[in-house]
């Protein structure tokens, strides 16, 4: 067949259909499609977004054979509607409407009333018995045409209009008679000649392909370029026109024009929600100028409206819009959002489409629909973003409530929350100890920020990345938080911040959206969480689809038990460093830092030894017979040093070492690249006294607990392993500090060892990392930071630029660069199973509650993904999305 540039569309037969959207535009193709379910729809013709695309290929010529087939679909139009284009006695009306693949509300342009001209105004007049009606149309589309397709600016009209209106001494169009209305078209046309130096168009063919370039153009006007941008719609789709008969709504009492969606987009509830206005044009509804009024009797008695409803006022048309949109929701087996007419008592459908919907409403629409048999479970799952189900968890800003943006940053933790602004973890414990709500506001934090952390509402840090400090333990804690606000300058010993030239002083309320990254002036009203039982029903069948094992990163009883209440099977990273963060145990853990020798460290460690066994029996409990995967110490030094005198003072006063020899060993430690340090498995290995420590307190925990008669799982999990001399050298401590605590105890747990893989170098030799190592779990923070060489503590800076450059695509230390980090993983996981086909790998790094990262490791076969306590559900759904969309 060869290529057709037009499809035309009448009720009972169409030439395309609604899977033609990249050709026809969502518009378009769903007028197809409803025209060919044989719905009331104004018949018309549609031109490809192709011809678009050429016209813009082409330097604005129109593709060959495009004007022939426009003519032969006009003339089709004609026989169907049985009026002429252009005919004085009978004329044809057109509207001509763009309609990109994706819905891009109010970017582009649309002309209503095309045809009309100062000789077929007069047929319109005779035709409807209405002179005012026809001339009413005949300046709106003098307007419109000459604002779209002439480039005349609408004031000039408006002051026009004005002029006669003080003249008449009337103040509403309604009042302007058709005598005057003539006056004001008459002016109108002369202020288009005078200004463009030449008539307005009355050949209607003429104002017809002017309007069809127009909507091309608008294609690339500034609005729609940027509506592009911020949705990733590619600039080379074009658009589609729509040409389609005229209808009219403004024909007197039993006309009407409305817009409606099959259930409520807000709240998902399955009840025909929207409104109408009678006698009115479609622009009308939207324009704001009179208040539309409720389609149905229920709606308008909850909105406690006098006016009646489109069910009372027009109780026989209602009845067949109904039945309409009940035969749309059915056929495209989602809620629909629909645009329609009424032109004297007769319905006219001029658009309908999958509507936008709330996170709330998205959940319990996907769980009724299945529900009712209209989907299956599986589409139910596909249907429901789980990135929305983060937000439906923690408490989010009233969309409808207004806001005064302050500053930006990384949504680094979800939800949101208001509070008076504090500089210190300690004024952040005072004031909330007070019973204050508070956000605590610091450049950046480290663990002995903890306290005021967990005491404050939320979060904010200007620097700092995704993956920083305040990002991690804010995200596991379910506080929501904003790092990396560059634009804050923080003046923490004054008390105050500056951003975008305004001063915020301590206590001042700010609001804070971790899910968008905004910091907001004053307090903002919220919605609270509700874990409804579609959430409990989504979940459900997530877990029936999915492969993927969840687990949980967590360290504190109170996270662990937050995890295993959203499905979480197990522990998959419990960062041990983060179980220092109360100030008694920071004071041993810096204790144990700063003693320069094995004895010192000894002592500290005979402090601390005792709390992590108990912290571990207690983590054994909760996570019965659920792995749990201890990682040990991972201390990057600039996070444990102490910072300030005081700090020190405590540590002086626990260890009675003095203060000056202290401050000596903390400059002897501190590091230029700390994250490159010593960190993590080296510290154990140069250390060995530190890493046995801990292990006597996770084997003395399991086996107190097994004794007990619970099961523990321990997994023994080292990091930031570079070679297989590292594995095997902590591979045989843990074995031999088990067998110590065995033999002392009498009793035997079962337990596994394993590494994280966290360093290129530990990826490219996973195969002999595999002989001391029964699991992998790959520490995609730091892997992500060591493949590009990028710091996870620095990078906030630029990324933001990089991704505005369109250098990165996203933030790779939010969504797993699959490219580079995914290739490392891919050749370790399958470097481990030839050395160990039975071995167990899954993701820990923030990645694992991410959903593209998710597919990727459902797609590489890992076993399991752990993620923070709140992004479990998120992760269960991810997972199940993942094993659905690969089986397709
Ligand atoms: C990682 O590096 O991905 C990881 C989970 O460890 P951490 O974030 O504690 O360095
Ligand atoms: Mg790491």
């Amino acid at each position: 067949m060869s290529k057709h540039w037009v499809y035309a569309f009448r009720a009972g037969q169409a030439d395309g259909d609604a899977t033609m959207k990249e050709l026809l535009g969502g518009k378009g193709a769903n007028l197809a499609e409803m025209s060919s379910l044989n719905l009331p729809v104004p018949p018309g013709f549609t031109i490809t977004t192709e011809a678009c695309v050429h016209y813009y290929k082409n330097n604005s010529e129109l593709p060959e054979g495009l004007v022939a087939e426009v003519e032969r679909a006009l003339a089709e139009l004609e026989s169907t509607t049985a009026k002429g284009f252009g005919n004085v006695d009978n004329p044809l009306l057109v509207s001509v409407r763009s309609g990109a693949r994706a819905s891009m509300p109010g970017m582009m342009d649309t002309v209503l009333n095309l045809g009309l001209n100062d000789a077929t105004v007069d047929g319109l007049a005779k035709l409807t018995g209405d002179e005012r009606f026809a001339l009413d149309c005949y300046r709106r589309f003098i307007t419109m045409y000459s604002n779209v397709v002439l480039g005349v600016s609408h004031h000039s009209f408006e002051d026009i209009l004005d002029d006669h209106k003080d003249r008449l001494g009337v103040s509403v169009d309604t009042d302007i008679t058709a005598k005057d209305w003539r006056r004001v078209v008459s002016d109108y046309k002369d202020m288009v000649k005078s200004e463009l130096g030449h008539d307005f168009p009355q050949d209607p063919k003429d104002q017809l392909w002017g309007a069809v370039k127009a909507v091309f153009g608008s294609w690339m006007n500034d609005r729609a370029k940027f509506y592009r941008k911020m949705h990733d719609i590619p600039e080379d789709w074009g658009t589609a026109v729509n040409v389609q008969s005229m209808v009219f709504g403004n024909m007197g009492e039993t006309s009407a024009t409305g817009v409606a969606f099959t259930r409520n987009p807000s709240t998902g509830e399955g009840v025909l929600y929207g409104e109408f206005l009678l006698n009115a044009q479609g622009e009308d509804v939207v324009a704001g100028i009179r208040t539309p009024q409720a389609l149905t009797r229920r709606a308008r008695e909850e909105m406690g409206e006098k006016s009646p409803s489109m069910e009372e006022s027009l109780p026989d048309v209602f009845a067949q819009f109904k039945s309409t949109v009940d035969i749309l929701e059915r056929h495209y087996r989602d809620v629909q959002d629909v645009e329609f007419t009424v032109e004297q008592g007769k319905l006219f459908m001029l658009q309908t489409r999958n509507a936008k919907r709330t996170s709330k409403a998205a959940l319990k629409i996907a769980v009724d629909m299945a529900k009712e048999g209209l989907i299956t479970s599986q589409e139910a799952l596909m249907r429901v973003d789980p990135g929305s189900l983060d937000q439906l968890l923690h408490p989010m800003l009233d969309p409808k409530a207004e806001k005064v943006i302050i500053a930006k940053g990384l949504p680094a933790s979800p939800g949101a929350a208001s509070g008076k602004i504090v500089f210190t973890a300690d004024d952040a414990v005072r004031l909330s100890a007070a019973g204050e709500d508070v956000i605590l506001v610091r450049d950046e934090t480290s663990p002995e920020d903890i306290h005021g952390m967990h005491a404050a509402k939320a979060i904010v840090t200007a620097r700092g990345g995704m993956t920083s400090h305040a990002a991690v333990v804010a995200r596991g804690m379910g506080r929501p938080c904003v790092s990396g606000a560059g634009e804050m300058q923080i003046y923490s010993d004054r008390g105050e911040f500056v951003a975008r030239g305004q001063t915020f002083r301590h206590g001042e309320v700010i609001t804070l959206d971790g899910s968008t990254g905004e910091i907001i002036k004053g307090a903002v009203r919220m919605i609270e969480p509700d874990f409804s039982e579609d959430f409990h029903q989504i979940m459900a069948w997530a877990d029936e689809f999915k492969r993927l094992e969840v687990r949980t990163n967590a360290e504190t009883p109170a996270d662990a038990r937050t995890a295993l209440g959203f499905g979480a099977k197990g522990i998959g990273l419990c960062r041990t460093e983060h179980m220092f963060f109360d100030d008694e145990r920071i004071a041993a853990v810096r204790e144990m830092i700063l003693a320069d020798d094995e004895a010192g460290r000894r002592k500290a460690l005979a402090k601390i030894q005792p709390m992590q066994q108990n912290d571990f029996a207690e983590l054994f409990r909760i996570m019965d017979g659920l792995p749990v995967t201890v990682r040990l110490l991972d201390p990057p030094l600039h996070e444990f040093l102490p910072h300030t005198e005081e700090d020190v003072r405590i540590v002086a006063e626990a260890s009675g070492v003095g203060a000056e020899k202290l401050y000596k060993r903390t400059k002897e430690l501190s590091e230029t690249n700390p994250m490159l340090g010593w960190r993590g498995c080296r510290l154990g290995i140069t250390f060995p006294e530190i890493y046995e420590s801990q292990l006597r307190a996770i084997f003395h925990a399991a086996v107190e607990v097994q004794k007990a008669g619970g099961t523990p799982v321990p997994e023994i999990m080292h990091p930031l392993v570079a070679t297989s001399q590292e594995m095997v050298n902590l591979t045989d401590m843990t074995h031999r500090i088990a067998a110590e605590v065995f033999t002392e105890t009498g009793t035997k747990v079962a337990y596994k060892t394993g590494t994280m893989i966290e360093l290129p170098r530990a990826a490219l030799l996973a195969d002999k990392l595999a002989q001391s190592a029964e699991f992998f779990s790959f520490g995609t923070n730091d892997l992500t930071q060591t493949t590009y060489g990028i710091s996870r503590d620095d990078s906030g800076r630029f990324l933001n630029p990089y991704i505005e450059k369109g250098i990165f695509d996203k933030d790779p230390f939010v969504s797993l660069d699959q490219e580079g980090v995914g290739a490392l993983i891919s050749i370790a996981s399958q470097k481990g199973k030839t050395t160990r086909p039975d071995i167990k790998m899954g993701i820990c790094g923030e990645h694992g509650g991410d959903p593209a990262s998710i597919a990727f490791c459902h797609a590489i076969g890992l076993a399991y993904v752990s993620c923070s306590p709140y992004r479990v559900p998120v992760a269960r759904l991810a997972a199940a999305q993942a094993a659905i969309g690969s089986a397709k």
